[in-house]
């Protein structure tokens, strides 16, 4: 199944209809939203489409316009963000940079309950093993790496021991590589901890890898809310199709409907189009999309690609290692394609039904 497998738990934090609106800003726009426990959620979304808004209404660091927000059934909206048992991290680390690692650690623990037998010794040395910073206790956090420090600031939005941990682009200061392995060491951490985890960032990639469930933001609204193969498999609007991904978009009029096939007309071909949960009428102008690496190139050209299939130019190609990103042109429009071998010339494309997704539908009639 696409679902995750937090599905059945029950929900740690709901937002019913949230708004938030400034002087000449809309900035969330009724989301409604439950992230469950032990869940790791993440808002993914082009710069200001109000995800950190979002994040900063979960916190309570802003009061909402309108709406609800929730924790564990319970209305906390005017709860001020001491008493909402958040961990926040941030994009900037935000560390003291007059107090060691361990110091700074230990200065969260300052927001604990009262110790429960374990000393804030032993909880600073296992928040430390935690993020894998075991021997760095007595540094000065301007003499430890980026990812390092965020390390450092997830363990002391950690040692409270917070119901929910909030991260805000937590990441975006580091090179690519570092992201990389910082993601996995945040989601092993979330796992051991199986803390509620909202997280937020501008990077779809990012967002596919390390969730559970994501919520792809626009305008201030969620337009998609899934696990990531069901967000990349299966996007629900074709904003979702372009933001994750790289995709192929093409619009066309529906000639024939049936049997959860339809074919559709672009320029003057026609292809077949699966149509999943998708109904459409004859007429209606839609658009579907179809991954570049589902569709099939033949650089042999003359048929061999079968139906479905056209005949396009192809005018570049990267080079990215494993695959080759070709672009192809095919009737004023461009086309993505993955592929291992060098393409030139004119090649026949093609794609299984089954691989395309109607992603928006124009009822004419
Ligand atoms: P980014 O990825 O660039 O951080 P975002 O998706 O996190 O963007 P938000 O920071 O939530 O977006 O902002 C959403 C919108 O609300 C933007 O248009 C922003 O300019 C506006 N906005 C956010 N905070 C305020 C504020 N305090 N006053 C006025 N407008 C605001």
């Amino acid at each position: 199944s696409a679902e995750s497998p937090t599905e059945d738990r029950p929900t740690a934090v709901e937002l019913d209809d949230v708004a938030k609106r400034y002087a000449e800003t809309t900035a969330v726009d009724g989301v409604s939203l439950s992230v469950r426990e032990g869940e790791f959620f993440t808002l993914v979304g082009p710069s200001g489409c109000g995800k950190t808004t979002t994040l900063r209404l979960i916190a309570g660091f802003e009061s909402p316009t309108e709406g609800t927000v929730r924790f564990h059934g319970e209305d906390v909206t005017g709860t001020p963000p001491e008493d909402r048992d958040v961990g926040v991290v941030f994009q900037n680390y935000a560390l003291f940079p007059h107090m060691s690692v361990g110091e700074n650690v230990a200065y969260g623990l300052n927001f604990a309950d009262p110790p429960g037998g374990v000393s804030d010794d032993e909880r600073v040395r296992e928040l430390l093993e935690l993020v894998d910073l075991e021997g760095m206790r007595d540094r000065e956090p301007d003499r430890l790496s980026g990812g390092q420090r965020q390390r450092v600031a997830i363990a002391r939005a950690l040692a409270p021991g917070p119901d929910v941990l909030l991260l805000d682009e937590p990441m975006s200061a580091l090179d690519a590589r570092l992201r990389e392995r910082l993601r996995m060491q945040v989601r092993a951490i979330q796992r051991e901890l199986g803390i509620t985890t909202i997280y937020v960032t501008h990077d779809q990639e990012e967002a596919l890898a390390i969730s559970d469930r994501v919520a792809v933001m626009r305008d201030g609204t969620p337009e998609q809310v899934a696990p990531p193969r069901e967000i990349y498999r299966r996007p629900g609007t074709r904003f979702v199709a372009e933001f994750v991904g790289d995709n192929n978009v093409l619009e066309g009029t529906v000639l024939e409907s049936e049997d959860g096939r339809a074919r559709i007309e672009v320029g003057s071909e026609t292809f077949a189009v699966a149509l999943e949960d998708r109904t459409v009428a004859v007429g209606d102008a839609v658009a579907f999309c179809v991954r570049p690496e589902n569709l099939r190139v033949d650089a042999n050209g003359a048929g061999s690609s079968g139906r479905n299939a056209t005949t396009a130019t192809v005018r570049s190609a990267e080079f990215l290692g494993e695959t080759t990103r070709a672009h192809l042109e095919w009737r004023g429009r461009e086309l993505l394609v993955r592929t291992r071998d060098p393409l030139s010339g004119e090649v026949r494309v093609g794609f299984d039904p089954e691989d395309a997704r109607v992603v928006a539908v124009d009822r004419t009639a």
